[in-house]
């Protein structure tokens, strides 16, 4: 029997917990009464506002430009006026300058006119993914115009689309993948086309099996050249390293980037995006994002304007089932405890998760027992590095690879003393940086 490929170093297997969402197709969010869109939701400079308090905007309209090399431009979600701009404290800590807009009750209906991707050139395609301000939108929130232009000296031999989705409760792309598959694949393509890849994969893990053969038989009856490969359950294959090494089999070494060995990544719901903006000529104004989890009433995939605050998609899935003892924005093992729900939804925003409480539990000294150096996927040795950050020997957790570590957590989830030991690998990079 073929072995199902995965990463070979460490890893964890937490309970997947997509149950309560996975079967609800995407639902659109009703037109929120106000949305908080903020000028910084993308890895890089925040943009710089080009309306003021008072304008009127129409949906899809540029509101704020790139500020920088790595940087991206924000369009308004809908139709309205601007009521403020005012500081905001993203779900990330993230302090920033946010328009206050107040939708028109009557929106104009959405774009339906098609754009041929193919007969468009490269730079073509990059400029239209620069302007309509598409982003990573698997969490990094990394600029696509600034991944996809491919440096001189440089090839691809690999565009590898991660439909993996290893976060536990998440269900966002699931629903994507199935809904829209057509649109991810004709995304994938004109990635594939804008970076000049060789070969375009798309690796699903095998808990999606629906999605591995609707997205194959799709892209046989299309003719699409996309590989589509079945990846075994870890966590955290979702990171580019490890499901390059799931996918094409190579590593990238520490300090270095997918490009330097020929690969370039991005997720099932940028590709949708690329779609969207290449051929409805639509920017990146609303997302799916999954409200789920124990305490959640009607767990749902609601499609919502970016800058929707929580507490709207709250109300919409019924609100609380019981009280939760966490809000979570994004994944449970790398995503951010929430405290205010009328923080907005941003570009990366891909879960609001609503769990229970669970029991207090004191920790206690390292037993040496070797399970986070077991679990790291990188390879480093948690248990070291959180001694030398906790002794303040910055230097010497750097000296040990720190900056390599990718925050997945797998070193806590293992932990059997109960060890903070991401948030100390957190602490030790932002400490370890000032020195
Ligand atoms: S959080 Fe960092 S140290 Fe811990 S397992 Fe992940 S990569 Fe390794
Ligand atoms: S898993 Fe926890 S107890 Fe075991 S070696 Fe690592 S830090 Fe120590």
């Amino acid at each position: 029997m073929q072995k199902v490929p995965t990463f070979s170093k460490g890893g964890v297997h937490p309970r997947d917990q997509k149950v309560f969402s996975c079967s609800k197709p995407i639902e659109r969010l009703p037109l929120p009464t106000e949305l908080l869109v903020s000028l910084s939701q993308h890895l890089g400079a925040p943009a710089k506002a080009l309306k003021a308090k008072g304008d009127t905007v129409r949906r899809g309209e540029k509101i704020g430009e790139a500020s920088g090399f790595i940087s991206a431009n924000v369009h308004s979600p809908v139709s309205g006026t601007i009521k403020d701009i005012r500081k905001v404290t993203l779900a990330n800590s993230i302090k920033c300058d946010a328009f206050v807009i107040v939708p028109d009750p009557e929106q104009e209906s959405e774009p339906t006119e098609t754009f041929d991707w193919k007969s468009q050139d490269k730079s073509d395609l990059l400029r239209q993914v620069k302007d309509l301000g598409i982003v990573g939108l698997g969490g990094a929130t990394f600029p696509s115009h600034v991944k996809f232009s491919i440096p001189a000296g440089k090839s691809v031999d690999a565009f590898v689309v991660n439909g993996v989705e290893c976060e536990p409760y998440l269900t966002a792309d699931y629903r994507i993948m199935l809904e829209k598959g057509d649109e991810v694949l004709i995304g994938a393509m004109i990635g594939s086309k804008i970076i000049g890849a060789k070969r375009t994969i798309i690796g699903i893990e095998m808990n999606k099996v629906d999605c591995i053969e609707h997205l194959s038989s799709l892209a046989k009856e299309k003719g699409y050249p996309i590989e589509i490969i079945g990846l075994k359950v870890k966590y955290p294959q979702g990171d580019e390293k490890q499901l390059l090494k799931a996918t094409i089999h190579k590593e990238i070494p520490s300090g270095k980037l997918p490009l330097d060995i020929g690969a370039v990544v991005a997720n099932v719901g940028t590709c949708h995006a690329l779609y969207e903006a290449i051929v409805l000529h639509k920017s990146l104004y609303e997302r799916v994002i999954s409200i789920t989890g124990e305490c959640i009433k009607e767990p749902k995939n609601v499609l919502a304007p970016i800058g929707t605050k929580f507490s709207d998609l709250l109300a919409f899935c019924g609100g609380f089932s019981a009280e939760p003892g966490k809000l979570v924005s994004g994944g449970p093992m790398m995503g951010f405890s929430l405290f205010d729900v009328d923080t907005p939804m941003v570009k990366g925003s891909s879960g609001l998760l609503a769990l229970p409480a669970q029991k207090k539990v004191k920790n206690s000294p390292c037993i040496n027992c070797g399970r986070c150096v077991a679990a790291c996927p990188i390879g480093l040795m948690p248990s070291h590095l959180y001694r030398y950050i906790t002794n303040g020997e910055y230097e010497e957790a750097m000296q040990h690879s720190l900056m390599d570590c990718k925050e997945c957590g797998c070193c806590s989830y293992v932990c059997p003393a109960h060890l903070p030991l991401v948030h100390g690998m957190k602490t030790g990079k932002k400490l370890g940086r000032k020195k």
